[in-house]
Formats: structure tokens, C-alpha cells, sequence
């Protein structure tokens, strides 16, 4: 039976209890609005697990402009019933300053809010388009991992660059494992995001225009294509619009994330993109050579 608590300290009990028992807890931070991506990941914990406990928190910290918090969606009644739907065992949520016992019941004063270091993984792209994006990240994934503890935390390869800084929080602190899930699409190749629910038809329709431009890349890829302005260019040249605005479209090699973007001939790379698109923020990405991912899954 699926519980659900609306304080974090209770789910930190929840979460002791549970490994004091000697079980194994799987973790998986989101904003809510869940949708098929989200519980890809509840999923794959419930797997590998013996308990699941999944968070709902529209974090305020990182969002850089308050009308894209507000106007982000929430529907906790729904969430709750698809976590039941696949039979997670904990749904939490909790304020701002139930998270952070230091704001004193303000919200304002988050400067009393320690700064955590989202470490160098979190320049550029995101950590270039929104300002103080990953500080706020950081801070509230690592409050979430010192309630919880969790044995594994799972993060969606839809927001890479996050699960890479994430990567970088669990080394420093020494905990948990983290997991990074494929991005789960809708048939037409978007990726699920709660976003999307703000979306109107015909800007639905442009919205596949970002994953249209990734897939002609990895077309580009896999007839022998390796020249990083030419595959780039292979992305823009699906964004035709109306009405999107794109924010940017690099290449990165993963293994080697600081070089930042990559140009001319390459030998590994994942297409990063983001764009607006009617007051909405999209974003995806793509491993370009499938045959590294199908090597790395067999590691
Ligand atoms: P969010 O609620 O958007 O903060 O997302 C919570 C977690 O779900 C993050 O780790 C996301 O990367 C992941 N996620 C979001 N959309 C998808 C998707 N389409 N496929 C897989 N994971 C996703």
C-alpha cells in the first residue's frame, strides 16, 4: 500500500525504519506533475530495491523566474494515484521551510540556506542559461539525501547535465548510488515532460522538432558523420518553428564534460538542446553513437 506524508521528517523516519530493518531504499526526487518518464524511474528502483519512496517538491531555489514557478504544474491527488498504479511504497511532500528548518518558518531567508557546490559539471548549457539553477539544485537534492538516506537514487538522462552534478553530490558525500534512466518518449519522439502539459496542439507539434533534430543526427552519426558543426548543423536544421526559440545546441563528449562544447572531428558526443517555445522551457538530448551506449550498458 502506498503511503504518503505531507513533513519530510516523517519520511526520513520512514526511511530509517526501513533500513534499520536492514532494506534497501530506492530513491526518486521529482517535481510532481508525474507523467510514463517519471515512472520509468519508479520503476527501475522498485527492481533493484526492497522499498521505494518517491518525493514531490516544486523546489523554489531553482528556478530562476518566479512566473515559470508559479505557472509550473501540480496535481498531487494524480500523482499520488500513478504511484499507486505501480505500487511505490512512499509519496512525501513538504514546504520550503519544512526542508529547511535554518529559513525559521520564513521562505524569504534563504540565505541562511548553506550554499552547496554544484561542482564544475554545472557550467555551461543549463548552468549558462539559468542563472543559480544547480546552486538551488544542489541544496535541495542534498537536504533530500541527508533525510532520506537512500540506498540508490534514480535521475532521468532527460535532464543529463543534473545527473551529472548529481553524480558529483553522492561522490563528495559518499552516498547513494546514483542511477541515470533513459529518457522515456512519446511515440512521436518527445520526451515526456511535465512541462508539455502547458503545451497547445499545434505547439505539441513543434515541440517534436527538438527530438526530430537529435534522431537526424544520429542518423548523420551512423552513416559515418563526425564533424561537429556538420551534426549541429543536421539538428538546427529540423527547428523550423513557428514560435521556438532556441537557447542552444552543443555537443559534448561525456567522458571528458569540461572541455565543453566540441568542435570539429569527434569521437563521442551527446547533443545537448533547449529551447522556448511559448513561455514553456523545453530541453533534450541524445547519445549520437548508440553502439557506445550498447558497450558502456554491457560494462
Ligand atoms: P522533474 O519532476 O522534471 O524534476 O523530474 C524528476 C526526475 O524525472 C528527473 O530525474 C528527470 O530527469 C526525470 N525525468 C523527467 N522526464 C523524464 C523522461 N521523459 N524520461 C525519463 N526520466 C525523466
Amino acid at each position: 500500500m502506498t503511503q504518503s506524508f505531507e513533513d519530510p521528517r516523517k519520511a526520513a523516519e520512514w526511511s530509517a525504519e526501513c533500513r534499520k530493518r536492514g532494506q534497501s531504499v530506492g530513491f526518486v526526487p521529482t517535481m510532481g506533475a508525474l507523467h510514463a518518464g517519471h515512472l520509468e524511474l519508479v520503476k527501475q528502483s522498485e527492481l533493484e530495491n526492497d522499498v521505494t519512496c518517491v518525493s514531490v517538491f516544486v523546489n523554489p531555489l531553482q528556478f530562476e523566474e518566479s512566473e515559470d514557478f508559479a505557472k509550473y504544474p501540480r496535481d498531487i491527488e494524480k500523482d499520488f494515484a500513478l504511484l499507486a498504479s505501480v505500487g511505490c511504497d512512499l509519496l512525501f511532500t513538504g514546504e520550503l521551510t519544512q526542508f529547511f528548518p535554518e529559513l525559521d518558518g520564513d521562505p524569504a531567508h534563504t540565505e541562511r540556506i548553506q550554499n552547496v557546490d554544484p561542482g564544475p559539471r554545472a557550467c555551461g548549457l543549463e548552468g549558462a542559461h539559468r542563472n543559480g539553477h544547480f546552486d538551488g539544485v544542489a541544496k535541495i537534492v542534498r537536504r533530500l539525501f541527508e533525510l532520506i538516506v537512500p540506498t540508490r537514487a534514480y535521475f532521468g538522462e532527460k535532464d543529463y547535465q543534473q545527473s551529472l552534478v548529481v553524480e558529483d553530490l553522492a561522490r563528495a558525500l559518499g552516498y547513494p548510488v546514483i542511477r541515470r534512466v533513459p529518457t522515456f518518449r512519446e511515440p512521436s519522439g518527445l520526451a515526456y515532460s511535465s512541462r508539455n502539459a502547458r503545451l497547445s496542439e499545434a505547439e505539441r507539434d513543434v515541440a517534436i522538432q527538438l527530438s526530430r533534430g537529435l534522431f537526424a543526427a544520429r542518423d548523420a552519426w551512423r552513416t559515418g558523420e563526425r564533424n561537429a558543426e556538420a551534426l549541429t548543423q543536421r539538428i538546427r536544421g529540423e527547428f523550423k518553428g513557428p514560435g521556438l526559440e532556441v537557447e542552444y545546441v552543443e555537443l559534448r563528449d561525456p567522458a571528458r564534460w569540461e572541455q565543453g562544447g566540441l568542435t570539429g572531428e569527434v569521437t563521442a558526443a551527446r547533443a545537448l538542446v533547449a529551447a522556448r517555445l511559448g513561455g514553456v522551457r523545453l530541453m533534450d538530448n541524445l547519445d549520437l553513437d548508440e553502439t557506445a551506449i550498447a558497450n558502456r550498458e554491457t560494462d
